[in-house]
């Protein structure tokens, strides 16, 4: 394991969360490159014996040292904006081995997206592929680009992270693809590289993945009889991982075996586009008690990080792993684990029986996925800072925001 204790100290690999706490400070996320590397790897070697890619998601967590490592691994990126395209190219990731998914591309990002040789636009309606087919006869090349299905297909997770459904904003209706592709394969400007799907996040269960899967897989073959050849099926990302104790989500072998599976002997490359999988077991959020406070109805440990640092709790409901970097003095005691934020949603665990102190340092554990990367401002909190350990050694890798930082970009009228 990359987060275990070690003579009484939680360690990231082999280096003290205490020491980085002393070195760097608090609130403070801390990342396990053997970790990160470890579920990279269990992709790729399940996809060994099949033409495939590992398009990272790069919205999950999107440090340039995390792309980096995973640019050195051989990953290509998944992306959602022209700030996380910018992002995968200064971490030394290939524009050709990109995807740029999302509901929402402005003229200018697909722009920049086919000017830097983009792999694949996955396209998201209609209208997209219109304006897509515009953008290119003005640069005089051809666009690059996928439908992203929409297999009608319940992820049977969260209602805010499932987005397979009719229902949901993301992609298109599998009723509708099959005219729109021949409708796209009439238009010179475009080449019609693949199809994908993204039926949600946070899967325990391999059955919707792999069903979504044999959808498209249908679909490619009913477009193949039309004269519709496509190069590479996206099956998404959303394998879940586990948060807690006695959860039980399937490995990430059984999600791609199931689906190698499912696609049979599809001459098809093969993508996968995981985020959580990769980065969201290989993080920790340190942070520090800054006060006890005992009450008629909670006892709460008021911690220096906060809902801003990490909002999943609030937003998700989501349940987090807290422990004490080392053994606390302290007593025992059921508490909410509440950050400094003016808001009763400021809470990043409830009800936990913890032994913690004024002063004691608590690990937020599972946060390496939507943690940093869905961090703000507010309350004018300077973000944390961000460490990836490599064995003994521990790098800054974002140093913590000054205050100067808040408002750097503001001005006031003359
Ligand atoms: C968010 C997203 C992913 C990654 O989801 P995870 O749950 O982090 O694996 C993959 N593909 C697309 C299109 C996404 O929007």
């Amino acid at each position: 394991m990359s987060f275990d204790y070690r003579n009484g100290a939680l360690c990231a690999e082999d280096v003290p969360l205490d020491d980085i706490a002393r070195r760097y400070g608090t609130p403070c996320y801390v990342y396990s490159r053997a970790a990160i590397e470890s579920a990279y790897r269990e992709f790729a070697a399940a996809l060994a014996d099949r033409d495939a890619l590992v398009c990272y998601s790069v919205k999950a967590n999107s440090n340039l040292a995390v792309l980096a490592l995973l640019a050195r691994l051989g990953a290509g990126f998944d992306i959602v904006s022209g700030g996380e395209l910018a992002r995968v190219l200064t971490a030394g990731g290939d524009a050709r081995k990109t995807l740029f998914s999302g509901v929402g591309k402005s003229e200018a990002e697909i722009e920049l997206a086919m000017a830097k040789g983009i792999g694949c636009i996955n396209v998201e309606s209609e209208a997209e592929l219109e304006r897509i087919a515009r953008i290119a006869r003005r640069l005089a090349r051809r666009a690059p680009v996928a439908l992203r299905v929409n297999p009608d297909i319940d992820a049977r997770t969260h209602p805010y992270i499932s987005t397979g459904l009719r229902e949901s904003k993301f992609g298109i209706a599998h009723a509708e693809a099959e005219r729109l592709y021949l409708r796209a394969a009439r238009m010179p400007e475009l080449e019609l590289v693949g199809i994908g799907c993204h039926i949600g996040s946070l899967l325990a269960d391999a059955a919707p993945f792999v069903a979504a899967a044999g959808r498209l897989g249908e679909l490619v073959d009913r477009l193949a009889a039309a004269g519709v050849r496509l190069r590479h099926i996206d099956v998404g990302g959303g394998i879940g991982i586990r948060y807690r104790e006695g959860e039980s989500p399937q490995p990430i072998g059984a999600f791609v075996r199931g689906t190698l599976a499912a696609l049979g002997a599809r001459p098809q490359k093969l993508i996968f586009d995981p985020g959580r999988s990769i980065v969201g077991n290989a993080g920790v959020l340190i942070t520090r008690v800054e006060y006890v406070k005992p009450g008629a109805a909670r006892n709460f440990l008021v911690v220096d990080a906060a809902m801003n640092d990490l909002i999943r709790p609030p937003l998700y409901d989501a349940w987090h792993e807290v422990r004490n970097v080392r053994a606390s003095g302290a007593a025992e005691s059921v508490y909410d684990v509440v950050g400094p934020v003016c808001e009763s949603a400021d809470f990043l665990a409830r009800q936990r029986r913890l032994a913690a102190g004024e002063g004691d340092l608590l690990a937020i554990l599972s946060a390496g996925a939507y943690g940093m990367a869905m961090s703000s401002n507010y309350n004018s909190r300077p973000r944390a800072a961000e460490v990836l350990v490599h064995g003994t050694s521990a790098h800054l890798v974002r140093r913590r925001e000054s205050v100067e930082d808040l408002f750097a970009a503001e001005q006031i009228p003359g």
